[in-house]
């Protein structure tokens, strides 16, 4: 379970999230949507603790951190391991081949040994349906085969919980169904998942849970069916209005 209470954060004089209050059941996938600026990366960031929250408690599976109060760095590098982040650009290693790639985190984060990792890394691969391409590097690949190495390194790490800061926006069309495939299996397996995505065929699909933010705020949450077909807020309506 995550839930976050509270959730500020401010970049000078820009308040981005107002107070933000969410909970994720365990095995649950939300899908956040919003307009450009409302603060969804942003609260990825925050979760994964890429930004440092002005204040605000998160906690992943029992593990807290409250905002309020000074941090320590070691508590937060604790922290950061209960997620995986999957990110727009694939933030990938350019002169590391795909294998490489999804076994750097375990070896250089958690000290596996090599072997293991390579294991681990090749069955993870096998699994977005990259086995045949192990050894290739990241220019080599195509933008959907290299989401795919950037969700197989995030799910390398064994986190709790996945978060996807839209994973799809940076692909061909003809490149967007074979990750949201691998994106809905991960669901289907019980993957706990909070994934920002323009993608409504996805979420329609695999969402228990849809968020609609707007200005640093959640305006409102509902099942898919409920908050496509019948949105309660004016605000959510003319959003869906916009991008349907
Ligand atoms: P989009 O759909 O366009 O990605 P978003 O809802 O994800 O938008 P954020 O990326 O979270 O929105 O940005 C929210 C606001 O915070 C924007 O006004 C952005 O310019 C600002 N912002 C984000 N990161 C920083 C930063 N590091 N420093 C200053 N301002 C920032």
């Amino acid at each position: 379970m995550i839930s976050i209470k509270g959730l500020h954060k401010q970049f000078d004089q820009l308040e981005v999230l107002k107070g933000i209050d969410l909970e994720v059941g365990k095995g649950k996938v939300v899908v956040v949507i919003g307009p450009s600026g409302s603060g969804k990366t942003t609260m990825l960031r925050c979760l994964n603790v890429l930004e440092i929250p002005t204040k605000g408690i998160i906690s992943i599976e029992g593990n807290s951190l409250d905002f309020s109060k000074n941090v320590p760095k070691k508590s937060i590098a604790v922290f950061r391991r209960l997620t995986g982040m999957v990110f727009q650009n694939y933030n990938l290693f350019p002169h590391r081949t795909a294998l490489e790639n999804v076994m750097e985190g375990p070896v250089v984060v958690k000290g596996m040994e090599k072997s293991k990792a390579r294991e681990k890394a090749a069955a993870l691969l096998q699994k977005v349906g990259l086995g045949d391409k192990m050894d290739y590097f990241p220019s080599q690949l195509s933008g959907g085969q290299q989401q795919r190495v950037g969700i197989a390194r995030a799910l390398a790490m064994e986190p709790e919980v996945m978060l996807f800061d839209e994973p799809t926006s940076a692909l061909d069309p003809e490149l967007v169904g074979e990750v949201l495939r691998v994106m809905k299996d991960l669901a289907q397996e019980g993957m706990t998942m909070i994934v920002v995505t323009h993608e409504m065929r996805f979420a329609r699909e695999a969402a228990d849970e849809v968020i609609f933010m707007d200005g640093g705020v959640v305006v409102e949450r509902n099942k898919p069916e409920e908050i496509f077909i019948n949105p309660k807020e004016e605000r959510t309506r003319k959003f869906l209005n916009m991008i349907q």
